[in-house]
């Protein structure tokens, strides 16, 4: 199941491939190819004698998916707030933002 990267079909090797999480019959693992670089996210299924598989392609390290994993998922009400938020505070936003990708001298 875990066995090509989707991006570039490389063999994932065996220190690649990390067990994030287990729950009743499914599985979490994140994958890091050494050919190419990106990373997946696979949910393994298990039942009766079949086995399913979700892949999904992330640019999430392994240690920030096992931080996210068991967070609670976005409402649309937060993304409103955000949406508001930036249009109120949008020039101090973007003047934060030029500041930090400012080079230090
Ligand atoms: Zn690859």
């Amino acid at each position: 199941m875990l066995a090509n990267c989707p991006m570039c079909q490389a063999l994932y090797e065996e220190k690649e491939i990390r067990l994030l999480g287990e729950r009743g019959v499914t599985r979490l693992f994140h994958c890091t190819c050494h050919a190419c670089g990106h990373a997946m996210l696979a949910v393994i299924l298990e039942t009766q004698g079949a086995i399913s598989s979700v892949g999904l392609v992330t640019d999430l390290e392994a240690q920030d998916a096992i931080r996210f994993k068991d967070l609670q998922p976005l409402q649309s009400e937060d993304c409103l707030k955000i949406h508001r938020l930036l249009k109120r505070h949008s020039v101090e936003f973007c003047r934060a933002l030029s500041q930090e990708t400012k080079p230090k001298v």
